[in-house]
């Protein structure tokens, strides 16, 4: 039961990168843009259809792309951010509020993307690359063994940073994104995690984009402590 108004400096916010912080899925897309055959195809189907894990996918898919280090660059200086993005990080970092990107896709892509759109100051747990001249060499370094689902896993962030009294606000839109939203608190979601959640009768907030999210957070923050819980309710329906 998460209390209202929202007390920011006991609360964690997790982002999705792909299709949360993004307009669309970049990881994909790099994938699709850059391979040389279409190989790939088969592992995202059989992830998308949950007969692999996303580790076993991403080591399939990445042997396929051929990029050097200057043309992938010049590729992601393009990529725009959710202009609503450092204006909701501003809000939570002044609140309080520990934040946290968890992807599922590779560091040196989100932190070009991050650093190219002056968004400073996040932590984020993804999977890291290495370039070998033109080919992408994908390295793991937040798998759990115990689970092949994902290449990172954002649940074991989310039991390592939101800690005993934290509430865990989760974004995302994605399927690796259910699994963590399924521990978090609060969850934002669209694309395939709206979809699982309605599936499954879960409470969430749809999202379009990072404003929507902005302004649920800010009205959760200022909501009469009297009326918390039908308050919140009501901006869920929004
Ligand atoms: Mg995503």
């Amino acid at each position: 039961m998460v209390k209202m108004p929202l007390d920011f400096s006991k609360c964690n916010v997790y982002f999705d990168f792909d299709n949360t912080m993004t307009h669309f899925d970049v990881l994909d897309d790099i994938i699709e843009k850059f391979s040389i055959n279409r190989d790939w195809v088969v592992f995202e189907n059989a992830w998308q259809k949950g007969e692999i894990g996303s580790r076993e996918c991403l080591k399939w898919q990445m042997r396929s792309v051929r990029a050097t280090k200057p043309k992938l660059s010049r590729y992601l200086d393009k990529v725009r951010l959710d202009d609503n993005f450092q204006g909701l990080f501003a809000f939570l970092k002044h609140k309080g509020a520990e934040t946290a990107i968890l992807s599922d896709s590779f560091s040196f892509f989100i932190e070009r993307i991050l650093r190219n759109n002056g968004a400073h100051g996040i932590k984020l747990y993804s999977n890291r690359l290495r370039f070998s001249k033109n080919k992408l060499i994908p390295t793991f370094p937040h798998t759990d063994r115990s689970c092949s689902h994902c290449a990172n896993c954002k649940k074991m962030h989310i039991s390592k940073l939101g800690r005993r009294g934290r509430t865990n606000i989760y974004i995302g839109d994605g399927l690796s994104d259910i699994c963590p939203a399924e521990h978090s608190d609060i969850v934002f979601a669209k694309g395939s995690l709206q979809e699982h959640f309605t599936r499954t009768k879960k409470e969430f907030i749809p999202f379009n984009n990072l404003g929507d999210v902005y302004r649920w957070l800010e009205e959760a923050g200022n909501v009469d402590e009297t009326e918390g819980g039908q308050e919140l309710s009501a901006v869920k329906r929004k």
